[in-house]
C-alpha cells in the first residue's frame, strides 16, 4: 500500500503538496525501541517508512511522523560511546571557539546535547554552556558532569523563555537534530530567536547525496524525518530570514553536511570565503540534479540489488555450516535486517559496546545484545558489521578477533568481505 493512497501528505518545509515516492520500506518497528527479555512476547508496534521526494524545496523526507514520546521514551543512543563522534565534537568546538573568540562572557547552547558529550569542550575552555536534552535519563547524566541542561524539547517557546531570561548564544550546534524534529519550523524559528545578533547556528547533519549515492539506505528510520542538501537547507532556513554563510562535507556518519547560519538582519561576521563554498555546494548540487527526481529514483534499485547480494553470501556461508553474528545494536541495524528480513536463521548475536543496550533484544528481529568480548569468548566465523559507519574504529578494536582468523562482512557502501 503507498502511502499516497490513502494519506495527503504536504512537506515538512515549504508546504508544497507534489511528493514523490522514491522508495517504500514497508511496516517497520522503531529503529531504537530495543526489548528486555520481559517484552519479548509482547507484539510489537510497527509503522509505515515511505520515503518521498518533494521537488518544489528539493527536501527528502519520510511521510509518517511517529509521536515523540514513543520515540525518545527509552533513548539508548549515547554519543560518548564513539570515539569518531568524540574527535568531530573536539575539533568543531575549539575551532569556533578561536574564531569565534569565546570566553567566560559567551554563551554555547546544544540542541539535543545528548550526554554533554560535545559542550564538555567549550566547558573545559571556561565558556558558559547550555544543553538542551529531552531524554530525562541522558540529561541526568550530563546534569552529572556538570554541563547544566534543560530537559525539555526545543523550540519557539522555550527559546523565547530562555531570551527572557537573558541566555541568548554566541553558538548554537544542533547536530542531527533537524532531521529528527517533528516540529521542524518550531525549531529552526527558535535557532533564529536564540541567536545574539551576531551569533552563530552550526547545522550538521547526514547529506542527502551521501546518502544516494552510497546506498546507505539504513539511515532511514522513523526517527529521521528529513535528509538534507545544501539547498534544502537554504530553502528552509531562508523562510526564517537566516543566511547561510557557510557549508562544508565532512565525514560522519557515512558523509554529512555541516552548515551555518547568521541571522539576516544582524552583523555578518563570518569570514566572505564561506560564501563562496555556499554557492560553489548550491551550484555543484544544481549540475548533480538536487532538483530533479530522477536523481532519487534510482536509490530503490541499488537497495534491491545489494539486498539480493548481502543475502546469497549470508545464506552460502551459514550452509557451509558457518556462524555469523552481528556487530552495532543501531538504528541503522533495525532497518537493514528488518527490511532485509535477515534474522535469528541465520544471524547468532549482535556485539555492541554501549553498556545501556547489552543485555537487550534488538526490535523485530529479536537478536540478543551482548558485549564486544563475547567475539573473542564464542569466536563467530563471521561477523557482519551493521556499525559500517564506524568501520575503521571497530576494526581496529577487533585486532584480536580478526588475528584469529574472525572475519568481518561489511554491506555499505559496496559488499566486501575483510
Ligand atoms: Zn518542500
Amino acid at each position: 500500500m503507498s502511502i499516497l493512497d490513502n494519506t495527503l501528505p504536504y512537506c515538512r518545509s515549504c508546504n508544497q503538496q507534489h511528493l514523490q515516492l522514491i522508495l517504500s520500506l514497508g511496516q517497520m518497528p522503531l529503529a531504537n525501541a530495543l526489548l528486555t527479555a520481559d517484552q519479548l512476547a509482547w507484539s510489537e508496534e510497527t509503522f509505515p517508512l515511505d520515503l518521498v521526494f518533494c521537488p518544489d524545496c528539493t527536501l527528502v523526507q519520510i511521510t509518517e511522523t511517529v509521536p515523540p514520546e514513543k520515540l525518545f521514551r527509552e533513548y539508548f543512543y549515547l554519543s560518548s560511546f564513539s570515539d569518531t563522534v568524540l574527535e568531530n565534537a573536539h575539533q568543531i568546538a575549539s575551532r569556533l571557539a578561536a574564531t569565534r573568540r569565546l570566553n567566560a562572557q559567551s554563551m554555547v547552547v546544544e540542541i539535543a546535547s545528548n550526554d554533554g558529550y560535545l559542550l564538555n569542550n567549550y566547558r573545559e575552555a571556561g565558556i558558559l554552556v547550555l544543553g538542551i536534552e529531552p531524554a530525562l535519563n541522558i540529561a541526568r547524566k550530563a546534569e552529572a558532569q556538570g554541563i547544566r541542561t534543560v530537559s525539555e524539547f526545543f523550540n519557539v517557546a522555550l527559546a523565547q523563555r530562555l531570551r527572557d531570561e537573558g541566555m541568548t548564544a554566541d553558538v548554537i550546534h544542533a547536530n542531527n537534530v533537524v532531521a529528527h524534529v517533528a516540529d521542524l519550523k518550531g525549531v529552526v524559528e527558535g535557532i533564529g530567536v536564540l541567536l545574539k545578533p551576531d551569533g552563530v547556528a552550526v547545522i550538521e547533519n547526514h547529506y542527502v547525496k551521501d546518502l544516494i549515492d552510497h546506498v546507505e539506505f539504513d539511515s532511514i528510520y522513523h526517527e529521521h524525518l528529513c535528509y538534507y542538501s545544501v539547498t534544502a537547507f537554504n530553502n528552509l532556513f531562508r523562510q526564517f530570514n537566516m543566511v547561510m554563510v557557510d557549508a562544508e562535507r565532512i565525514p560522519m556518519h557515512g558523509g554529512s553536511l555541516r552548515v551555518f547560519f547568521q541571522r539576516e538582519e544582524g552583523p555578518q561576521t563570518w569570514e566572505a570565503v564561506g560564501r563562496e563554498r555556499v554557492l560553489r555546494l548550491l551550484t555543484e548540487e544544481q549540475d548533480w540534479g538536487v532538483g530533479q527526481f530522477a536523481f532519487y529514483r534510482d536509490f530503490g534499485n541499488k537497495v534491491a540489488h545489494l539486498r539480493r547480494e548481502l543475502l546469497a553470501l549470508l545464506r552460502r556461508l551459514k550452509s557451509e555450516g558457518r556462524r555469523i553474528a552481528v556487530y552495532g545494536a543501531s538504528a541503522k541495524s533495525t532497518t537493514l535486517l528488518n527490511y532485509f528480513g535477515i534474522g535469528s536463521e541465520i544471524l547468532d548475536f549482535v556485539a555492541d559496546r554501549s553498556t545501556v543496550k547489552q543485555n537487550h533484544y534488538t526490535p523485530g528481529t529479536h537478536l540478543p545484545i551482548v558485549a564486544p568480548e563475547k567475539l573473542l569468548e564464542i569466536q563467530p566465523d563471521y561477523v557482519l558489521l551493521l556499525a559500517w559507519n564506524f568501520a575503521d574504529e571497530v576494526l581496529f578494536q577487533q585486532a584480536e578477533y580478526r588475528k584469529r582468523g574472525g572475519r568481518f562482512i561489511v554491506p555499505i557502501p559496496e559488499l566486501r568481505v575483510i
